[in-house]
């Protein structure tokens, strides 16, 4: 995060944290073991990469391992560092506690442009990544499991388990070492749309809060709905393309690396995907208007901002310029602490990263029971399901002389597949998840937002968990 704040990424997110301990009356020992993170691996390993010898540094962070395993994304990214990786793990413990992941938090960083490299260099050098983290014990089923993040994904994660696999051929779970694979290789169906999925989920269920919705200035539900959309990687693409199909809302502006697109009429996610996969960018798409300077497009007036590309978007900068309703942080820590406070001054709402972003850990948790049970969810009971669904359909035609419409039919033959079952479970916890901050914000009087609400309920059950089995 290279900005003019004052506090690093890691500053921020316990500056944002501390609002929460401060409003929570909690013991100060307790509060200090929840903060501190807990372990940092730094690691340096050659590669010989076209006849040279290239070094490359990577981390990964343990924040809280209050249980086990830790869980966390791992992202291949230019600009990582020490501290961002040490953020984004505290993010990470906050986040699995208020949707109730039984996991502790970590984050892994490679010091990488993926661009710059091959595939099969890509995939040397993350097994070598891979083999750094294993040996050293911060990768493994039973402790410390990854997952994809920014410039990792699937690919990554096979090349990942594999490896651990020859490493160490007699875990009987080494397919559970990281969360985010192929289905192909021990994968969920619906892990690569999670966490974007979750993101429109969360959105759904504020909108079904009629006092929120109202506290925020908006009013209705999702149709319509005006967004600008920062980043259109997995978790931009899949909630845009989401919101504006299942949702009916209106994607007036998409901002990426290389400038944004703007169209008051909307843009179709899909197709802007579509160009960006088939030349690198935005530029020189049709339909839409064409601004150089994306960040400016941040200041779109729109009813929500939806930051989901990288941290420290949103800062002292142009938090006060900032014209949407509602910013939901797609992203992980998009808004500076000292930004934040811009928007809470200003009465513009936020719904927290650790909160919205959540759905990705949640799905990874899935399979990782999945991959834990060595059966894929649903095969067991789908047929039984759909038998007396069948049972149940002739019955009821029988008993009242007339056939039921085909939809009806449809539906209640149908027993639910794996991704049926990996939405409604991610769904059931978006909801809860939303309505646990909610209630946070409304019945604790020194809790004024979202953010400070989403971080009191993580920590209480943090603190509940170390206050049950006492710390030795
Ligand atoms: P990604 O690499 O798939 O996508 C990031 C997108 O942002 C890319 O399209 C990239 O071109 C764009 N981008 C990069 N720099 C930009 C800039 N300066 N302005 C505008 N756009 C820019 O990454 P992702 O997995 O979608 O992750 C995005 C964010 O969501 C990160 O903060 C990540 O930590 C967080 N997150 C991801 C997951 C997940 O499951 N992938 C889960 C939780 C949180």
């Amino acid at each position: 995060m290279s900005t003019n704040e004052r506090w690093s990424f890691s500053e921020s997110v316990a500056r944002m944290a501390e609002r929460a301990f401060e409003g929570l009356d909690l013991d100060t020992g307790i509060a200090a073991a929840i903060k501190a993170c807990d372990s940092v691996l730094q690691v340096r390993f050659p590669v010989e990469i076209r006849g040279r010898i290239e070094t490359f540094t990577g981390w990964r962070a343990v924040h809280s391992a209050h249980r086990l395993p830790v869980k966390g994304g791992i992202r291949f990214a230019p600009i990582t560092t020490q501290d961002e990786v040490e953020a984004l793990a505290a993010l990470m413990t906050y986040k699995c506690a208020i949707v109730d992941v039984p996991f502790g938090g970590s984050k892994g960083g490679l010091l990488i442009d993926p661009r710059n490299y091959e595939r099969s260099e890509m995939q040397l050098i993350t097994r070598r990544f891979t083999r750094e983290l294993a040996r050293k014990g911060f990768l493994s089923p039973a402790t410390n499991v990854p997952a994809p993040d920014m410039g990792t994904g699937e690919r990554e994660m096979a090349w990942m388990m594999d490896t651990y696999k020859t490493l160490y051929p007699e875990d009987i779970n080494y397919i559970a070492c990281v969360t985010g694979k192929p289905v192909a290789h021990g994968g969920i169906r619906g892990r690569v749309e999670a966490t974007g999925r979750g993101v429109a989920l969360a959105l759904r269920e504020f909108f079904r809060h009629s006092d929120d919705v109202e506290s925020a200035g908006l009013a209705g539900d999702l149709g319509g709905k005006t967004i600008v959309i920062q980043g259109l990687g997995n978790v931009g693409y899949h909630a845009g393309r989401i919101l504006e199909w299942e949702d009916g809302a209106k994607i007036i502006a998409i901002i990426e690396r290389d400038g944004a697109l703007i169209n008051e009429e909307g843009l179709k996610v899909e197709s802007v995907h579509e160009h960006i996969v088939e030349t690198g960018g935005i530029s020189g798409f049709e339909g839409a208007k064409y601004v150089e300077n994306g960040l400016s497009v941040l200041e779109l007036e729109c009813d929500i901002l939806l930051p989901a590309a990288l941290e420290a978007q949103i800062t002292t900068a142009n938090a006060g310029a900032i014209n949407a309703k509602l910013i939901c942080e797609a992203a992980n820590g998009p808004i500076t602490f000292e930004g934040d406070e811009i928007l809470n001054q200003r009465g513009i709402t936020v719904l927290p990263d650790a909160y919205v972003n959540a759905g990705g850990v949640t799905v990874s948790y899935f399979e990782w029971i999945r991959n834990l049970a060595h059966i894929r969810f649903g095969r067991m009971e789908r047929r039984y399901d759909e038998r007396r669904g069948q049972h149940m359909a002739s019955a009821l035609e029988s008993m009242t002389g007339s056939k039921l419409p085909e939809i009806v039919r449809d539906e209640l033959v149908r027993g639910a597949d794996e991704l049926d079952l990996v939405r409604s479970g991610l769904d059931d916890t978006m909801r809860l998840g939303y309505q646990q901050i909610s209630e946070e914000r409304h019945r604790n009087e020194r809790i004024s937002n979202f953010r400070t609400a989403a971080y009191a309920v993580a920590i209480k059950k943090i603190a509940r968990s170390y206050l049950d089995i006492g710390v030795y």
